[in-house]
């Protein structure tokens, strides 16, 4: 009886013992996916940024980040950035894309709209279209981690006013590239170049996108896929990212 009782009540306060993905303390019901003092303290993007891609910048840098100040042809016309990649960033990322939480990926990106709706040019935004990933890669992980996130991102705009199409089929992966993670900068931009399609191209004609990844590292995934959708005859591709690599 006092079992039952102790259980219940653990329950009561308690999300099956989940815990915060950032300093792993047990977290309280009230408290969804990250405790209320890593939520204060993430390491948000506001202070210098690349004024075309949106990433944080370094001392050094002038208004330009080092990709796109190499790359002048950038396919990418403007960008924004949730958080500053870290630790936090990190543990968070890592959640959602190895250890399976779908609803981490969604809830962080209905997070990320409550900022994104004060960005000047998202109300122009007429699709997000996440990354994809290879169907081999979404057998395997059994959603797309970046399709989570502009899920929440869509919902939570539409929440505030801002109507925003979610376009979940324009973009297919048609190469199973291995994975980037530890590659060198110029692996990673020859194992995805041309590893996107459009589908039905006419539907993205003329149209101002906003691409939706989870952490932009050197920016060649985003970078292939940005120029699938201007080769497809986009007029503006924006990205979106919940966090980036600093300059
Ligand atoms: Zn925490
Ligand atoms: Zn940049």
């Amino acid at each position: 009886m006092k079992n039952k009782l102790l259980e219940h009540l653990s329950r009561l306060l308690l999300i099956d013992n989940d815990r915060c993905p950032v300093c792993k303390k047990i977290l309280w019901k009230k408290e969804a996916y990250l405790c209320d003092q890593c939520l204060r303290e993430l390491p948000k993007n506001d202070a210098r940024t690349c004024r075309r891609c949106g990433r944080p910048l370094s001392s050094d840098d002038a208004d330009l980040c080092s990709a796109c100040r190499d790359d002048a042809k950038r396919p990418i016309d403007r960008g924004w950035v949730w958080l500053v990649y870290g630790r936090a960033a990190e543990q968070i990322a890592a959640g959602f894309k190895f250890n399976y939480q779908k609803t981490l990926a969604y809830w962080a990106g209905a997070q990320m709209a409550q900022d994104l709706a004060d960005c000047p040019w998202m109300a122009e935004v007429d699709a997000l279209i996440p990354v994809p990933l290879h169907p081999n890669r979404l057998s395997e992980r059994g959603y797309n981690q970046s399709e989570q996130l502009a899920a929440g991102i869509a919902s939570g705009l539409n929440e505030r006013g801002i109507e925003i199409t979610l376009d979940v089929e324009r973009l297919k992966r048609v190469v199973d590239t291995p994975h980037q993670l530890g590659q060198p900068a110029a692996f990673r931009l020859k194992n995805v170049k041309n590893a996107f399609d459009v589908v039905d191209p006419e539907r993205v004609y003329g149209k101002r996108i906003a691409l939706v990844d989870d952490v932009m590292t050197t920016g060649a995934t985003l970078d292939a896929c940005a120029a699938a959708l201007k080769q497809a005859g986009a007029a503006d591709v924006a990205v979106i990212t919940f966090a980036a690599v600093p300059s």
